[in-house]
C-alpha cells in the first residue's frame, strides 16, 4: 500500500503552504485537492489583500501559483477527495474517492469551510457580482456606495461595521426582531450612525442588470415577516453573512470539534486532538478566514508535522 510521511487533504491556501513547507522539509507530501481544486479563491476575481501582490492578483492565478511553488519543491497534488480516515491506526489508514487506499504518518487537514448563502436562485446569479460573503475581501469595491448585511449573529454585526467605515449606507437585514449577536456587537451596530437595522425583514429577491457574463446588482426585494409588507432597496453590494459550514463531516467523532463543527486545536499550534494529525485554515478558524491566515496556519501544520515525525524516531 503506498505510504506517505505527510498527506494533506484541501488545496486552498493552507494546503498549498502547508505543502510549500512540508516539501522543503523533504516530506514528499501528497495532496487530495477535493471538489475544489483551489479552494474558495477560485470563486472569486480580484484578491488585494494577500502580501506580495502590490497590482493585487486574481484568486484562480493566485491558486496556481500556490501550486506551482509547492510541486517545484516536490509536494505531489493530485484529483480525488479523501473519503475515509481510520484515525485510530498507525500510520492513518485513508480511502481516497476511487477506493484506494494510503498510509499516512502525518495527515494535515485544509479541507476549509463553506460560506452558507439564503439559497435564492437569483442570489446564485448575481455571485460575483455584487453579492459576496466576505465584507473584508470585496466591501472595498462599494467604497460610498449602498450595500445591505444579511444575517443577524456576531459575523453579520462585524460585517455591517466593517462596511459602515468604508460605505455610505449600511442596511442589516434580520429576520427577528433582535440580533443573535454578542450584546458589545449589537451596541456597536445600534451605535453606528449609517447602519439601518431592518427588523422581521427577509430578502425575497436580488435585482440588477445583466449583460452576458456582466451582471451589476442594483436592488433587493424585502418582505416584512409580521407586516407581509413588500419594499425594494436600492444597493450596490450584498453581504450575506448567515454563517459558515467547516467541511469536517468526515471527523465527526474522530476528532473534537467545537458546538459548530469547527476543528480544536490547541493553543499556539495546528494540534487536534490526536497526535499526528493537524488542522490548518477555516476548518479550524471561525474568527478570521482570510486566506492569509490560513497560509500562516498552513505553514505551522507543515513545521509540527516535521516536529512530529522527528521526535518518532
Ligand atoms: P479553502 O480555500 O476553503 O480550501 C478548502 C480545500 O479543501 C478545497 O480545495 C477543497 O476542495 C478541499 N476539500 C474539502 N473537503 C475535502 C476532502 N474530503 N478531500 C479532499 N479535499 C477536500 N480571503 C482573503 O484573504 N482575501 C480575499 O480577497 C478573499 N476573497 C474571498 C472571496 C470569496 C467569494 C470567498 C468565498 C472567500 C474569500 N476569502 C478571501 C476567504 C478565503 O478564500 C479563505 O479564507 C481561504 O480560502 C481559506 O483557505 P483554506 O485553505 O482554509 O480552505
Ligand atoms: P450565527 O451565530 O449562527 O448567526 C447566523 C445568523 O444568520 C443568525 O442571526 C440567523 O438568524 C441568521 N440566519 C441563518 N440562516 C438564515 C437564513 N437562511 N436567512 C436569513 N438569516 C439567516 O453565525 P455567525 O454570526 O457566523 O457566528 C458563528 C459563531 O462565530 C458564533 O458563535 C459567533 O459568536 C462567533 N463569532 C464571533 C465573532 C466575535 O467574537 N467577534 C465574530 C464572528 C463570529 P436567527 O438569529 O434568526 O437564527
Amino acid at each position: 500500500m503506498e505510504e506517505t510521511k505527510c498527506l494533506i487533504i484541501g488545496s486552498g491556501p493552507a494546503g498549498y503552504t502547508a505543502a510549500i513547507y512540508a516539501a522543503r522539509a523533504d516530506l514528499k507530501p501528497i495532496i487530495y485537492e477535493g471538489m475544489q481544486p483551489g479552494g474558495q479563491l477560485t470563486t472569486t476575481t480580484e484578491i488585494d489583500n494577500f502580501p506580495g501582490y502590490p497590482e493585487g492578483t486574481e484568486g484562480v492565478k493566485m491558486m496556481e501559483d500556490l501550486k506551482s511553488q509547492a510541486v517545484r519543491f516536490g509536494a505531489e497534488s493530485r484529483w480525488g477527495m479523501v473519503n475515509n480516515v481510520d484515525t485510530s491506526v498507525r500510520p492513518f489508514k485513508v480511502i481516497i474517492d476511487d477506493g484506494k487506499e494510503l498510509l499516512a504518518e502525518t495527515i494535515i487537514i485544509a479541507t476549509g469551510a463553506t460560506a452558507k448563502y439564503i439559497g435564492l436562485e437569483s442570489e446564485d446569479r448575481f455571485k460575483g457580482g455584487g453579492v459576496s460573503a466576505c465584507a473584508t475581501c470585496d466591501g472595498f469595491f462599494y467604497k460610498g456606495k449602498d450595500v445591505a448585511v444579511v444575517g443577524g449573529g456576531d459575523t453579520a454585526a462585524e460585517e455591517a461595521t466593517y462596511l459602515a467605515n468604508i460605505v455610505n449606507k449600511v442596511y442589516l437585514i434580520h429576520r427577528r426582531d433582535e440580533l443573535r449577536a454578542s450584546k458589545a456587537m449589537v451596541k456597536r451596530v445600534m451605535n453606528t450612525p449609517n447602519i439601518e437595522v431592518l427588523w422581521d425583514t427577509e430578502v425575497k429577491e436580488v435585482v440588477g442588470t445583466e449583460q452576458g457574463f456582466t451582471k451589476a446588482l442594483d436592488g433587493a426585494i424585502l418582505f416584512n415577516n409580521k407586516t407581509k409588507e413588500e419594499r425594494k432597496i436600492d444597493i450596490d453590494g450584498f453581504f450575506v453573512a448567515i454563517g459558515h459550514k467547516p467541511n469536517t463531516e468526515l471527523f465527526i467523532d474522530k476528532l473534537d470539534m467545537d458546538d459548530t463543527g469547527y476543528l480544536v486545536t490547541q493553543p499556539d499550534s495546528t494540534a487536534t486532538n490526536v497526535p499526528g494529525i493537524f488542522a490548518a485554515g477555516d476548518v479550524q478558524d471561525k474568527h478570521f478566514r482570510q486566506a492569509i491566515t490560513a497560509a500562516g496556519t498552513g505553514c505551522m501544520a507543515a513545521m509540527e508535522s516535521e516536529r512530529f515525525i522527528g521526535e518518532q524516531i
